[in-house]
């Protein structure tokens, strides 16, 4: 199997605060990795660091075998571009329409022609169900259709790898099952992907690996299965009980 993210002895400090506390971790091609844990574990410091949009303190951050933490930003920028991420804020321009947020990527950075790009982005609002909002503004769409949108962007790069931090987090209720279904979908095309999420039926139905985070360490992974139904730690068993 092909090991698409990798950390060694990890660690991040923002000052004082000793964030990520030396954390190792693997991410293999097709995998979909939900990481659960409370408000200040380091779930979303892990995420940036693994994009590099965090320094790391300390540690190595692999893509597919390169280490990326000593990469200059010019090199990076090609790598990012192989990540798509998906944060909690949708941030899309207000001032251009669905398919035009779709295209900008494509178009200004891998410098397709527009035809092309259009036939693409059209393809990739399909597979969000929004074929039929190209035309539309963001301010005109939904919560759950705006973060549909935002994936789309995302996928629009023909990313190896989605990081999502809390896709869900922003959204009235009613609109989170329809990102978590878009998600759901993606997974299924065999996209590797990491989740931030406190969305646990989601984790418990989609997920090969749920990684649990607490005070900057991974503290227990493995099926969810194994995480939900019979976690080995203290800390775990804390956090389920709160959550479940
Ligand atoms: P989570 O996503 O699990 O809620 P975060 O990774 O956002 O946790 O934050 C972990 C810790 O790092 C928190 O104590 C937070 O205050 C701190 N932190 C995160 N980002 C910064 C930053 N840019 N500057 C200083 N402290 C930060
Ligand atoms: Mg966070």
């Amino acid at each position: 199997m092909e090991t698409i993210l990798k950390t060694q002895q990890l660690t991040k400090k923002f000052g004082d605060n000793l964030v990520l506390k030396g954390i190792d971790s693997e991410v293999q091609a097709g995998q979909v990795i939900v990481i659960i844990g409370p408000s200040g574990s380091g779930k979303s410091t892990y995420l940036r660091c693994l994009n590099l949009l965090e320094q790391p303190t300390s540690g190595q951050v692999f893509f597919k075998d390169q280490e990326i933490n000593e990469l200059d930003e010019a090199h990076l920028d090609q790598i990012r571009e192989k990540m798509g991420m998906v944060f909690q804020s949708f941030n899309l321009f207000a001032n251009y329409t669905v398919l035009e947020n779709v295209n900008l990527a494509p178009i200004n950075v891998q410098h397709l022609d527009q035809a092309t790009a259009n036939q693409q982005s059209l393809a990739l609002l399909e597979q969000v169900g929004l074929g039929d909002k190209a035309t539309a503004t963001p301010a005109s769409l939904s919560g759950g259709q705006q973060q549909r949108v935002a994936i789309a962007r995302a996928l629009a790069m023909k990313p190896d790898v989605m990081l999502f931090d809390e896709p869900t987090s922003a959204l009235d209720p009613e609109m989170v099952g329809e990102v978590l279904n878009v998600m759901r979908d993606l997974a299924k095309t065999g996209m590797t992907m990491v989740i931030v999420t406190h969305e646990m039926g989601f984790a418990k139905n989609v997920a090969d690996e749920v990684w649990f985070m607490d005070d900057g360490q991974v503290v227990e992974q493995g099926t969810p299965e194994q995480v939900f139904e019979h976690p080995q730690e203290q800390r775990t068993q804390d956090f389920l009980s709160k959550v479940l």
